[in-house]
């Protein structure tokens, strides 16, 4: 599968059965699975969208926003036991174009995302065991389809 670099954005191909045994980018030799939130911008964005065959979680947030900050260190939580999906960190201050072309109402949003498809979307601040609890739902609801 393609997994993209979160340091330098190579598309790497890795087996699937080795992405538990911490494999590094071909290009730059960083860490291709992270374990801690990516930030996305404008500028990265569809290169991992439209390449990383992992899924990627969303977190659409503001710096101004207290239940944002407040569901930070769950979402970092959640990221460390989740090393097979992407989390990613969206500023929407500072990507006004990102956020219109999600549509965010209000956040924090979490979307989920496999390729260019969103696949759920949430809002309001969860805390990590219930955000495990509904990506758990979402990648077995996906997973059937
Ligand atoms: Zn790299």
């Amino acid at each position: 599968m393609i997994v993209v670099c979160p340091s330098c954005g190579a598309k790497n191909r890795v087996p699937e059965e080795k992405l538990d045994s911490n494999p590094s980018c071909g290009q730059c030799h960083q860490a291709l699975i992270r374990k801690t939130p990516i930030e996305l911008n404008e500028q990265n964005f569809s290169n991992f969208v439209s390449n990383s065959d992992l899924p990627i979680l969303i977190d659409l947030w503001a710096d101004w926003c207290g239940p944002c900050k407040m569901m930070a260190p769950h979402f970092a939580e959640v990221a460390k036991h989740n090393p097979h999906v992407v989390f990613a960190k969206i500023d929407t201050e500072a990507n006004p174009r990102l956020s219109q072309a999600f549509n965010v109402r209000s956040i924090p949003t979490l979307v989920l995302m496999n390729k260019t498809t969103e696949i759920a979307r949430m809002s309001g601040a969860l805390r990590s065991s219930e955000l495990q609890r509904w990506l758990d739902q979402q990648l077995n609801a996906n997973a059937r389809s």
